[in-house]
């Protein structure tokens, strides 16, 4: 079924049938940084759903220590909220975890993969390199998160533009134009993801800033944690240089990453309203 729709034209595609929410998957909070979101997408294609990160799952909340880990967990500020996880926003709109029939992942931390678990049945993409850097046993990465055995889908190849910035076309069971953007450094394999929907673009730059301000900015406080939590730097500070160039551009683009909670729809409830 998945070859068949691969085949349709663009043209073809009934873009009324797609709806893109954006919904937070979590908390985190280290005083003096300000809280953090878990900034994912839900993209609804008919009965379908594809998910772009996945936030603090259940199984997170259920079992922190043995999936994260307490240094992981004070380090960042974990917080486990039942009712801020994918699975329960899901199932409080009528969707079912059999929906979500496929994940789009920016990279493999624990505050963006906890959701996972939560829909095993799921088609989880993400960059090769990612993978990679998974497979490698990165110690950032936490292993248990992975432990229920995604069904995983890796692109190493640039076989598309985004804008001027290579892009890897996702393969999924939607008919929605999405890409994977080579944003390294934050991981070795980390990505953007894109979205083409209604002639415009939509890019979620995971954690290629933490803070939105990193873009007009360039000696930003945060910059420090975002220096050490980097596997390559230089890769890190490149992919900043690239998306300054982007986003100055009048170019039809809407941007946002996971962290910043001033980039959340003014709807979502903050850390204060539910912790
Ligand atoms: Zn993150």
């Amino acid at each position: 079924m998945r070859g068949i729709k691969w085949l349709h034209n663009k043209e073809e595609v009934d873009e009324s049938m797609i709806r893109i929410e954006h919904l937070n998957f979590g908390w985190l909070h280290k005083p003096p940084l300000p809280p953090a979101s878990c900034h994912c997408l839900l993209i609804l294609s008919g009965d379908e759903a594809v998910l772009v990160d996945t936030g603090i799952g259940m199984h997170d909340v259920h079992d922190p220590q043995r999936r994260i880990g307490s240094d992981a967990i004070d380090a960042a500020g974990f917080k486990f909220l039942p009712d801020v996880t994918a699975i329960r926003q899901l199932e409080s709109r009528g969707i079912a975890a059999s929906a979500v029939t496929d994940i789009v992942l920016t990279h493999c931390d624990s505050d963006h993969v906890g959701g996972l678990a939560d829909f095993p049945a799921a088609r989880v993409h993400l960059a090769s390199e990612e993978k990679e850097n998974l497979d490698a046993g990165n110690p950032r990465y936490t292993p248990f998160q992975f432990s229920h055995g995604p069904d995983w889908e890796t692109y190493s190849e640039n076989d598309s533009d985004m804008l001027g910035l290579p892009s890897r076309r996702v393969s999924t069971s939607t008919d929605v134009d999405i890409r994977l953007v080579p944003l390294f450094g934050h991981t070795n394999g980390h990505c953007g993801v894109a979205i083409n929907h209604e002639a415009a673009w939509m890019l979620h730059v995971g954690d290629a800033y933490y803070l939105r301000d990193e873009l007009t900015n360039e000696h930003h406080p945060i910059s420090d944690l975002a220096t050490l939590r980097a596997d390559n730097n230089d890769l890190r500070m490149e992919t900043l240089d690239n998306l300054r160039h982007l986003t100055r551009q009048s170019v039809d683009l809407t941007y946002f990453g996971y962290h910043d909670i001033t980039e959340l729809p003014d709807n979502i409830p903050l850390l204060e309203d539910v912790a």
